[in-house]
């Protein structure tokens, strides 16, 4: 394993080591009322830098009345679509002209690769250009209902408040996948990011007020699940909930929705399959398997865990991929030429030393990887551990069941098509999979029988503002992205016109 020399650490991203930020709440930019802040701290070397508002109930509070002013008093969802369009066609500029800095804020956060982050920057302007378009297609319908001399027609309406919940592996454009189609369609927004990633959030905050965005419509409160996220979720004020975070989260956050009904979005974990057949094309299909698992790290809702390989390819297959997993560079996120960054944090670090024991234990071989990364001084400063490669894996051990989202790839046997989808989908999640073959009925076949909300035939990975995302099973509920984004952001309101000034009463 090779790593990157010193020359990077001088080009990173400059910031104030003791910068105080502050949160946005009704357009102003405040401080904790009690005072309290918690550090930012990068992953590559374990530095902390700059200090975030930990928000109190009371800070929730005032950002929730803040939004329900906006939406209920301030006249933003009765705003034209042309006029909100415009809004988000301006901040769409300005996330575009500051996307290099907004990768690289994001990077000092979570030490993602910049390749990705800077793509993934790149993309909120067009996807917020994609979502301005949206906003002037918004429309109900007219119906022919069986009731004579009536007239029956749908609005869309907006929800209200919507409280967005982010986690930190991709915190910008996971948040601008709710945020843009939540606009779009005039609600107005409290947004918690991750405690690991607060500042890039603020950060895109402060582009969405020189847009022009209404002081009360986009909020942002910083702090952690408990108490800031909680009291987020429990606020009467709240309408909807959007969260992208992990299953168990997800869970308690819809159980606390449900005690009054509030709506919800839930992007949850994944264990993703990537099914390897023996007529597949085996370089590409190695190279998908890798890139499925160690693109960021494993740090993916999408993470392709579960590596199914055919019998007949099986020991080839496992032998390429350990000897290309060990050729794997390791080192500074922001060295374009790097394969694989840290893992975000210490809790993330943990839990991937503890899986990798764990599936040890429960006899699984390691064929490469399997320990913390202290090559070099660089590496051993920063919370880098191995990509690892687990051979004859049993796909009812925990290992291949639980989501550890770290570099950790589990190779399972399998003999023909069908026991391939009975494994792939013999999982409580179904986010996503990877098909690899070259027989065209089979990926059709393969597209239908796999139970997850993507499935890729020949590729992994992919995804698009214009294409919908979302996840089968315990991997969540909704869906983001794609020409029908700002359904999930509407109420159905049906009116009716009595034509013959009639008697309603008894007809029914
Ligand atoms: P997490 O669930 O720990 O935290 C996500 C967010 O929820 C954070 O802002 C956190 O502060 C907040 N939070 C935690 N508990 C809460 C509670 N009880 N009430 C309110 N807020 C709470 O997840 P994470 O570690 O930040 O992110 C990793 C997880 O996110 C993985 O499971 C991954 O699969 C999932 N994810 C899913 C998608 C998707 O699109 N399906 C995308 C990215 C990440």
């Amino acid at each position: 394993m090779t790593t990157t020399n010193e020359r990077h650490v001088a080009e990173r991203f400059s910031v104030e080591s003791d910068r105080s930020y502050s949160m946005l709440i009704d357009g102003a930019w405040v401080q904790s009322s009690s005072g309290e802040t918690f550090a930012c701290v990068d992953p590559y070397d374990n530095a902390s830098w700059g200090r975030v508002p930990a928000a109190t109930v009371e800070d929730v509070d005032r950002a929730v009345r803040a939004a329900r002013r906006a939406f209920d008093e301030g006249g933003w969802p009765q705003t034209l679509p042309s006029q909100r369009a415009a809004l988000l066609r301006r901040f769409a500029d300005l996330l575009t002209e500051n996307a290099d800095e907004l990768a690289r804020g994001q990077i000092h956060e979570n030490g993602k690769l910049i390749g990705e982050m800077t793509w993934g920057a790149l993309q909120m302007g067009q996807h917020a250009h994609y979502v301005a378009g949206l906003a002037e297609t918004i429309q109900g319908r007219t119906i022919e209902s069986n009731w004579p001399n009536t007239a029956a027609f749908t609005f869309r309406e907006p929800i209200g408040v919507v409280a967005m919940i982010t986690p930190w592996n991709s915190p910008l454009m996971l948040l601008s996948w709710k945020l843009f189609a939540a606009l779009a369609a005039g609600n107005t927004v409290v947004i918690k990011p991750s405690e690991a990633t607060p500042t890039s959030t603020l950060r895109m905050a402060e582009l969405a007020m020189e847009a022009g965005f209404p002081p009360g419509v986009i909020n942002v409160v910083t702090g952690f699940g408990q108490p800031t996220g909680s009291a987020l979720v429990d606020h009467r004020g709240v309408d909807k909930i959007a969260f992208t975070g992990s299953t168990s989260a997800g869970r308690a956050i819809n159980k606390q929705a449900a005690e009054r009904f509030a709506r919800v979005t839930l992007e949850l974990g994944g264990k993703s399959p990537n099914i390897i057949f023996s007529d597949a094309d085996i370089d590409n299909a190695v190279h998908g398997a890798m890139a499925g698992i160690f693109g960021a790290t494993g740090q993916t809702c999408m993470g392709g865990s579960r590596v199914l390989v055919q019998d007949s390819i099986y020991d080839d297959f496992v032998d390429r991929m350990a000897r290309a997993t060990q050729a794997l560079t390791l080192g500074d996120p922001l060295d374009p030429t790097v394969d694989m960054g840290p893992v975000s944090n210490r809790a993330q670090f943990q839990k991937v030393i503890d899986y990798v024991d764990l599936g040890q234990s429960e006899g699984a071989e390691v064929v490469a990887g399997g320990a913390r990364c202290m090559t070099t001084s660089e590496l051993s400063k920063g919370l880098f551990f191995e990509p690892t490669v687990f051979a004859n894996v049993s796909n009812e051990s925990r290992l291949a069941q639980e989501e550890i989202f770290g570099p950790v790839a589990s190779i399972i046997r399998f003999r023909d098509e069908d026991e391939a989808v009975k494994i792939a989908n013999a999982s409580d999640f179904g986010l996503a999979a990877g098909v690899w073959t070259n027989d065209v009925s089979r990926a059709h076949r393969m597209i239908r029988r796999v139970r997850s909300g993507t499935v890729w035939v020949n590729t992994y990975r992919l995804t698009n503002y214009s294409v919908p995302f979302g996840g089968f099973k315990q991997s969540g509920i909704g869906r983001e992205l794609g020409p029908d984004a700002l359904d999930a952001y509407t109420e159905v309101k049906s009116a009716w016109i009595d034509l013959g000034n009639q008697q309603a009463f008894g007809r029914h």
